[in-house]
């Protein structure tokens, strides 16, 4: 297909993905992350991949000499260095490191879009205790506190509703050593998402608007399509096209939306890589977000982000606290719906102990839209390497 090697940046389930899109297309693909077992490691295991931090300049410096095109499957990663090894052009570097950069930190991000156009939800920068009294004052309870950089999976996020919180919040998340900014709290009805491709040429396309539930800050559960009118979802599509358009460098972008009740949509944030909320795309989609962000970076022809299926949901399971039996066995029960497929992630282990997910059947039986294909479930497991 092409003898060019790609390089990613982080060997998490994002990652596993891409290899697996990658070797059906018999792209070579290198891993630089620190676990010799890494999830997207064990996709590959024969191939040589890098033990090392995605952080590390050296590291990826190695990375850079024996690929082609460097991408990223995580957005915490070192782009001084990417940005030297692309005036080097040594190596083709996507998306951009700059457009890595300014997603890193979300304040920056967040004043990038407003300048933009692009509505965002209010949101002041907190470089004092002062100035969370002012963003109080201006916003009022709850108010969501925000770390600028590092965050992920709610980490970095403290939801303030009163003023006896206030230390326990600045203290959890670091006192400043982090810098914070504040955002009002914003009472939507739905999240949505809409995943985003540009291939190099800049041609870009969209997958369906889903919608998106969060359980503690991580994604729970997604809808394709969103339950939502076409005038409301042709809104969030061409609102997210606009936004990655003010973004350089290609591949896929997952863009996280609020919807409110009287139709007015704001953009949470923007990941500048596949997306947890893309992986119903693998079966439901005439193309997976995965296969579409290495044909961008290789700058191939895109292929059609289509539904093949009237409906799809993905449900993310997490495994039970290490306890390897008990999560497989409710990866069994959920094969019993027609159409599931399952999505073990290899990881080796359950950071976060969060209450066993009732089986995947009966979550689905909960809803009233008729679903004709198809659970993605993603699983986060002990692997067995
Ligand atoms: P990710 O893992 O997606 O990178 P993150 O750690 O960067 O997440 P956010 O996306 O900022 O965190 O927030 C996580 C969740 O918290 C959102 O999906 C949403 O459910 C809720 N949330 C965030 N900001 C607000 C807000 N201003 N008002 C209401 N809810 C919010
Ligand atoms: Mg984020
Ligand atoms: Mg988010």
């Amino acid at each position: 297909m092409d003898s060019r090697t790609i390089g990613v940046l982080g060997g998490g389930q994002l990652g596993r993905m891409l290899v697996e899109a990658a070797s059906r297309l018999n792209i070579k693909v290198i891993i630089l992350d620190t676990p010799p077992n890494a999830p997207a490691k064990q996709i590959q295991a024969t191939q040589t991949h890098i033990h090392g931090d995605f952080k590390d300049p050296y590291k990826i410096r190695e990375l850079s000499k024996t690929t082609d095109v460097l991408t990223v499957e995580i957005e915490h990663v070192n782009t001084e260095i990417l940005e030297t090894l692309m005036n080097e052009n040594t190596v083709v570097v996507h998306p951009s490191p700059s457009t890595i950069k300014l997603i890193q930190d979300k304040y920056t991000q967040k004043i990038h879009l407003s300048k933009n156009k692009i509505p965002v939800v209010d949101f002041i920068e907190i470089p004092t205790k002062d100035d969370l009294s002012i963003a109080i004052e201006k916003f009022g309870y709850p108010l969501m506190l925000k770390s600028k950089t590092l965050a992920y999976d709610g980490r970095g996020n403290y939801l303030l509703r009163s003023e006896d919180e206030i230390s326990n919040a600045l203290e959890s998340l670091g006192n400043f050593k982090i810098p914070l900014y504040a955002e009002r709290w914003t009472s939507f009805t739905k999240e949505l998402a809409v995943m985003v491709v540009r291939r190099a040429n800049g041609e870009i396309k969209s997958y369906p608007v889903v919608e998106t539930v969060q359980k503690e800050n991580i994604c729970h559960l997604v809808i394709a399509p969103a339950q939502i009118n076409g005038v409301i979802s042709e809104k969030a599509k061409d609102i997210a096209e606009k936004a990655v358009l003010t973004l350089e460098g290609a591949g896929v972008f997952g863009v996280e939306m609020f919807l409110m009740n009287d139709g007015h949509i704001y953009v949470n944030e923007i990941a500048p890589r596949p997306h947890n909320s893309g992986h119903y795309t693998i079966e439901a989609c005439e193309t997976s977000q995965y296969e579409n962000h290495i044909r961008c970076i290789l700058d191939l022809p895109l292929g059609s982000t289509a539904l093949k299926v009237p409906a799809a949901a993905m449900i993310n399971v997490l495994g039970k606290s290490n306890d390897l039996q008990e999560t497989l066995r409710s990866c069994a029960e959920s094969l019993s719906i027609p159409g599931a497929t399952i999505h073990l992630y290899g990881k080796q282990d359950c950071k976060k102990d969060l209450p066993t997910m009732k089986p995947c059947a009966e979550i689905l039986k909960s809803f009233d839209v008729p679903f004709e294909l198809s659970i993605v479930s993603a699983h986060r497991t002990p692997n067995r390497m």
